[in-house]
């Protein structure tokens, strides 16, 4: 019933302090009604200050997905019990990081931690998805995933979103005409086949430091914070910019309410149904869903940039 997302670029952080970001941000969307909570995060080496000294990245261990029905303090308690298990490092990190989180509101599938977000493309975690509200078509689609191979672990009508961007990711790879398919491209794709209500944020092993988040029916806004000071002209948004590779340490705040960011930041923009905001390089750029223009049914609507 709330998603949450937080991503931040070339600045100092410890994991301690990305996890509270995101459990904060649930426990502010705890007012929406919950029944399960979870969150994905990068694995250590998935940061880009690992890759910093290196020549071309490494293969990206999977984000880590902790689920739990339940209350938001009993997935808190159970998430640093498994990061002190498996010795995660909860010291500084430097690059970025990207991590997700879902309060849900069950609406197919009981509670239970199998059928909690984020709900993911399979045992790598190619994919996850954080979904707020109802895929009206996921059994046509999950026939479809069925006969391509593709196994189900939960009753969710969220579960065919990641296994959907699997497909989709798989199939231009095999295309193989050498072209890299971007995240946003993928997921454009996906939301062509997806009808009901929803605000979705994906993460990926393939996109390290990148997310996206859609929306149709469902709440979404995006919120952004500058470390640096704000010598600009106050405007939040720029039409005409694309924030992105200027260095700047930055941190992007994906969210179902204002509640869950204003404590980090008032630059805030609500997005409108069929757009999807792709967060990369410190950057956040808009793009329209246009079901009509075909292949790659998207044009870029907006960038914005804060000063
Ligand atoms: N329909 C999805 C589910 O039941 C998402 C529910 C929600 O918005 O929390 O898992």
């Amino acid at each position: 019933c709330g998603i949450f997302a937080y991503l931040n670029f070339n600045v100092n952080r410890e994991r301690r302090y990305i996890l509270q970001v995101l459990f904060n941000g649930l426990r502010r969307l705890e007012y929406r009604g919950y029944d399960s909570a979870g969150i994905a995060i990068d694995s250590a080496s998935q940061c880009a200050s690992d890759f910093k000294f290196t020549l071309s990245a490494p293969p990206s261990p999977p984000p880590l997905v902790f689920r739990q029905e339940g209350n938001i303090e009993s997935l808190v308690k159970s998430v640093y019990q498994e990061v002190g298990e498996i010795k995660l490092d909860l010291e500084e990190l430097f690059g970025t990081h990207a991590g997700i989180a879902h309060t849900r509101w069950a609406t197919h599938g009981e509670p239970a931690p199998r059928n909690s977000h984020p709900q993911t493309s399979g045992p790598e975690n190619e994919f996850l998805v954080v979904h707020n509200g109802v895929i009206t078509n996921y059994e046509v689609l999950k026939e479809t995933l069925l006969r391509h191979g593709f196994t189900f672990e939960s009753e969710t009508d969220t579960e065919v979103i990641p296994k959907l961007a699997k497909f989709v990711y798989d199939k231009a790879n095999e295309a193989g005409d050498g072209q890299v398919v971007t995240f946003s491209q993928v997921v454009l794709e996906v939301m062509r086949h997806l009808e009901g209500a929803y605000a979705l944020i994906f993460k990926s092993l393939h996109y390290p430091n990148e997310l996206i988040a859609c929306k149709r029916g469902s709440p979404l806004l995006l919120g952004v914070k500058e470390l640096t000071e704000n010598k600009g002209n106050g405007s939040a948004f720029e039409d005409d910019k694309f924030l992105s590779k200027d260095g700047k340490p930055r941190e992007l705040f994906l969210s179902s309410d204002a509640h869950a960011v204003v404590e980090h930041t008032k630059k805030v923009l609500v997005i409108e149904d069929g757009e999807v905001v792709h967060l990369k390089d410190g950057g956040a750029s808009i793009l329209k869903f246009d079901n009509n223009t075909g292949e790659n049914g998207a044009f870029l609507l907006r960038t914005c940039s804060v000063r």
